[in-house]
């Protein structure tokens, strides 16, 4: 029977959760795999009480990352959303799946609810969509519809003979691409980097040359991915430009708006994504700067019909009695059972409201402008690179002895994030932009402040100068 006093007690624990995750405590314990296995019972077999079960999910608890920690900052999600939360829990408790409308009645229709909403923001007129299990899967799917509008006899007769496909992308742009042209068969060797200028932003010079090209050689071009906000540096690809390109050669155009998706939120910062309403396809991660728990991520299409003739499958009928005429989701699908990833960003959204996102946006902007204003404040600190979204890429400089700019700055910065990390005071992720090492410091954290952010540079610079001292 279920017994709701445990279940109780368990939010308890939850509650002791959330307390560890403030700013006066630590993000992370940093500890090493084999130090782990020495505080946690891992192995599985015998049958442990519900004691030894609960001190077990105290355990777990303890030492996971306080992802909800105001300066945690390492991923492009962080923080914590009330409404959002609940919705996480609530669908984990009515559990359902959302293939047919008659398992995930409400479900559905909230689904269909958020997808309409979000296409028509995305300024699509009459648009069809699905949540996924995150952009990368959502990018998968963009993959298989632009190969389906290429090479339509591939879905039941396969790519035997088929001339070579390609697809162009930034530079920039997510691995998750790559992963998908590996998937669908057209080879990771078939996806074309295209060069990006100062800004990160896609060449169209560049992108027409290559095109050329791959005509030139007999293969078949067979879509473009633009990129509305890149990973490391938050860069958005000229769209209006590569919508153009896109008519002009009859490619599939696909926009990757996992990251950046949400500036479409905020009437002042919507113009980043100028051009996505031409798209074919849109993919935009809720789980990223909306703040809702993993995964929550939608796949929108500009044109109905397109995902069932490319997903449907022709031995489901024991579960789809009729495709057609039905309300299910399952078909047009790439998935089986899915969790009801809808609700939470609903109920956010019932929350919040339009207005409220929008001040959201619009504050995660302010608060990276205010990162820059710091970075320009020290001496010590360098913008590596312009900012154009919420990520602001930086270093710290060391000096020499002599008062010379140090050599090394790329070993530098990775020692400098290394102990940023074992102090565990906050959570920073590093990269590669331009050939040079930076700090990806990235604002999307719901419970991050501007006093958070200060807390952070006094740290990165207090740390920065006692390398500085023990290295140089
Ligand atoms: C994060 C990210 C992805 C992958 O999204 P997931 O939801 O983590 O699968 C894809 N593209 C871009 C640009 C991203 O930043």
């Amino acid at each position: 029977m279920f017994d709701h006093s445990e279940y109780i007690s368990l939010l308890k624990d939850l509650e002791i959760f959330f307390q560890y995750a403030t700013e006066e405590n630590l993000v992370t314990s940093n500890l090493k795999p084999d130090e782990l296995r020495a505080n946690i019972d891992l192995k599985i077999g015998n049958s442990v009480s519900d004691e030894d079960l609960r001190s077990l999910i105290q355990q777990y608890l303890k030492y996971s990352v306080k992802t909800s920690h105001p300066r945690y900052f390492n991923q492009l999600w962080g923080g914590f959303q009330k409404a959002g939360f609940m919705g996480d829990v609530i669908s984990s408790a009515a559990n359902t799946s959302m293939y047919t409308h008659e398992v995930a009645p409400v479900a559905t229709l909230i689904e269909k609810e958020l997808v309409q909403k979000m296409g028509k923001i995305a300024g699509f007129e009459n648009p069809e969509g699905q949540f996924t299990t995150g952009g990368s899967n959502g990018n998968l799917m963009a993959v298989v519809m632009a190969r389906h509008q290429a090479c339509e006899r591939g879905k039941q007769e396969g790519l035997f003979g088929q001339q070579k496909m390609v697809i162009f992308t930034s530079a920039e742009s997510h691995y998750s691409i790559l992963k998908a042209a590996n998937i669908t068969g057209i080879g990771a060797d078939q996806v074309w980097k295209v060069e990006v200028d100062d800004e990160g932003k896609m060449d169209m010079g560049n992108l027409r040359r290559l095109i050329q090209k791959a005509r030139e050689e007999g293969s078949m071009p067979m879509m473009m991915v633009g990129t509305a906000g890149t990973t490391v540096r938050g860069a958005y690809d000229p769209l209006e430009e590569m919508a153009d390109i896109a008519r002009e050669e009859g490619l599939w155009f696909h926009v990757d708006g996992a990251w950046g998706g949400s500036a479409l939120l905020s009437s002042k910062h919507r113009y980043l994504l100028k051009g996505v309403e031409r798209a074919d396809s849109f993919v935009w991660d809720a789980h990223k700067m909306m703040g809702m728990s993993l995964m929550c991520s939608v796949l929108l299409v500009r044109e109905k019909g397109k995902m069932m003739s490319t997903f449907s499958a022709d031995h489901s009928k024991y579960l789809f009695r009729d495709e057609e005429a039905s309300d299910d989701l399952g078909p047009s699908s790439m998935h089986c059972g899915r969790k009801n990833d809808a609700l939470k960003l609903w109920l956010a959204w019932k929350s919040l409201g339009d207005e409220g996102w929008e001040r959201i946006i619009d504050y995660f902007f302010e608060l990276a402008e205010y990162a820059e204003q710091i970075i320009h404040e020290f001496d010590q600190l360098e913008l590596v690179v312009p900012r154009s979204y919420t990520n602001v890429c930086f270093r710290f400089i060391p000096k020499g002895k002599d008062g010379k700019d140090g050599q090394d700055f790329d070993a530098f910065t990775s020692k400098l994030r290394q102990e940023l990390l074992a102090s565990g005071h906050s959570m920073v992720n590093q990269a590669m932009v331009e050939g040079k090492e930076v700090i990806r410091l990235v604002i999307c954290n719901h419970s991050t402040k501007k006093k958070h952010v200060e807390q952070f540079f006094e740290e990165v610079v207090r740390v920065g100068e006692g390398l500085n001292c023990r290295y140089m």
